[in-house]
């Protein structure tokens, strides 16, 4: 291979091939996408889980991930979310003329090891090739499949007493993008929380506890997932704000942006919803991968439709959606 991707390599021909065989199928190789079909012809048990997305983050390289891993964590928890084990993924490029042969296949091999966790394969892919300044380096879509698991998730199900809980704490994903892109160096070692959730899902049904609401809180953060839930369910969420976990290095990068860690992207990071009984043993279970996993509200009927911060001197106030962008191109 050249040490750069070439227009010739989106040609159709021989270049393409090559690109394919020796990046792609190296790497994706599996049975199904190794017949190289016009389709790939799937076996699926009972009911289906569905998502798509496309990722453009810059920079494609940052502490703890790159746009690759990205792009398999960020259709798979989508997946998660709603209970189903990812199965297939489907994989499609867009490459700039003159993108570097090596970082592609770096990003290839992220892909690969995600999938792996996550017990998933791709099965169909397309790569093109652009003149350029057409596209900004490398964009990846990739659309998955799952078998669901648990049914019954839902946006709408949240019920006044019910509990509130993270998985971890929050605003890591974006906290990490901004410094990487402004170049702030840290003295912690800041990292973004991508990551595959469905193992922690996985525990989750397994230990029996009923999910009633589960969401990645990836673009607006947390807050916009218990805005869309408040709504959706026409309740109040009531959050604690000294319950929520954010590490001293996001926090500090919000003090210097003027953002609220809420609403800070995530990529590993998830709200679930209990019944108030099973809200010991979830956290008990969360915490098992991450400490900071936090019990951090519950649901009321105080307002309907609205999320309510309570401060620990006793004020209130609403949390509202995000609005703006807060930090384009941050997946
Ligand atoms: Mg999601």
């Amino acid at each position: 291979m050249t040490k750069t991707i070439t227009l010739a390599h989106g040609n159709g021909g021989e270049e393409n091939n090559e690109l394919i065989s020796k990046i792609f199928y190296k790497h994706f190789k599996n049975d199904i996408l190794n017949k190289s079909e016009d389709a790939a012809i799937l076996e699926l048990n009972g009911k289906t889980a569905m998502s798509t997305d496309s990722f453009t983050v810059s920079p494609l390289f940052f502490n703890g991930g790159d746009i690759g891993k990205l792009a398999v964590c960020g259709t798979c928890n989508d997946l998660a979310m709603m209970g189903a084990k990812p199965k297939y993924l489907t994989c499609s490029v867009i490459i700039e003329e003159g993108f570097s042969t090596r970082e592609l296949e770096k990003i290839v091999r992220s892909m690969k090891k995600e999938l792996d966790i996550n017990g998933a394969m791709v099965v169909s892919g397309d790569t093109k090739v652009v003149p350029r300044g057409a596209v900004d380096k490398l964009f990846i879509n990739t659309t998955g499949i799952g078998e669901v698991e648990y049914e019954g998730i839902s946006a709408s199900n949240l019920k006044e007493g019910m509990s509130v809980l993270v998985n971890r704490d929050i605003g890591a994903h974006g906290a990490t993008i901004f410094s990487a892109r402004e170049g702030i160096e840290l003295e912690s070692n800041l990292e973004t929380d991508c990551a595959s959730l469905y193992p922690q899902v996985k525990v989750l049904i397994e230990s029996g506890i009923e999910i009633v609401a589960l969401r990645d809180a990836t673009r607006g953060g947390v807050s916009a997932v218990l805005n869309e839930w408040a709504k959706a369910s026409a309740v109040c969420v009531e959050i604690e704000e000294e319950k929520i976990p954010v590490q001293e290095s996001v926090r500090g990068i919000c003090e210097m942006l003027g953002f609220e860690a809420v609403d800070l992207a995530n990529e590993g990071t998830f709200v679930l919803v209990v019944p108030k009984s099973d809200e010991e043993k979830a956290l008990e279970v969360l915490r098992k991968t991450h400490e900071s996993a936090e019990l951090i509200g519950t649901v009321s009927m105080q307002y309907e439709g609205k999320v309510i911060l309570n401060s620990s001197w006793g004020t209130k106030r609403f949390l509202d959606l995000p609005t703006g962008e807060l930090l384009p191109r941050i997946c």
